[in-house]
């Protein structure tokens, strides 16, 4: 599945622009900075593919990129911006909302938690809008090269306690390092895996 070439489809700013429905999705959430750009690059063999989520006028777009013939990956809006517009945010949080309701080929969603800091708030009400779509989610630990083992013990324990109180949460946590290439032939495995 990984084999073939990934590249980028089009950025979505409305449920109207959504592509057919035609095959399976997953799709990637993390707060900005967790690593997603890193990892979906990471995951596809092609470098510069996913843009820094930072990048002006990218960020509030739901970002489609085909993965060979038969699967999307979808990259969500990184979210916990301290300062952007209220307006802004409350806008993408209902495309959002629409977005994982109302998406039938989406299979699961990888939420992303940064090795070093764990589950924040914005984390847990993304899994608990995932709770609510009925969308099981994954959770992906990025940047563990950062981390000491101790340390990481510590933050999966938080990690899996915070998971216990979400019903849509699949139960194994894939650990990854973009920058070594930790994880990242398992997590590969489990999307080829989704069907
Ligand atoms: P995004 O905003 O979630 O798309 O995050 P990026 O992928 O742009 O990464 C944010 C920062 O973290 C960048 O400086 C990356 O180089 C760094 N980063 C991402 N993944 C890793 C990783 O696995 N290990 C380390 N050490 N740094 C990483």
């Amino acid at each position: 599945l990984f084999a073939g070439q990934s590249e980028f489809l089009k950025g979505v700013v409305a449920m109207s622009g959504l592509p057919e429905a035609d095959r399976v999705e997953v799709c990637f959430a993390g707060r900005s900075n967790v690593g997603k750009s890193s990892l979906i690059n990471a995951l596809t063999g092609t470098k510069g593919l996913a843009r820094a989520s930072n990048t002006p006028g990218r960020t509030q777009e739901i970002n489609y990129f085909t993965q060979g013939p038969d699967l999307y990956l979808v990259d969500l809006p990184g979210y916990g911006y301290a300062n952007a517009p209220l307006a802004v945010v409350e806008k993408w949080q209902k495309l959002l909302k629409r977005y994982l309701s109302g998406r039938q080929t989406l299979r699961r969603a990888f939420v992303l938690i940064d090795s070093r800091h764990g589950i924040k708030k914005v984390d847990d009400e993304i899994m608990a809008l995932l709770d609510s779509a009925a969308v099981t989610f994954q959770c992906v630990m990025t940047k563990a090269d950062k981390v000491k083992a101790k340390d990481l013990d510590k933050v999966m324990e938080q990690v899996r306690s915070a998971l216990s109180k979400h019903p849509a949460a699949y139960p194994e946590i894939v650990m990854t390092s973009s920058e070594k290439g930790e994880g990242i032939a398992t997590l590969r495995s489990i999307i080829s895996g989704i069907d």
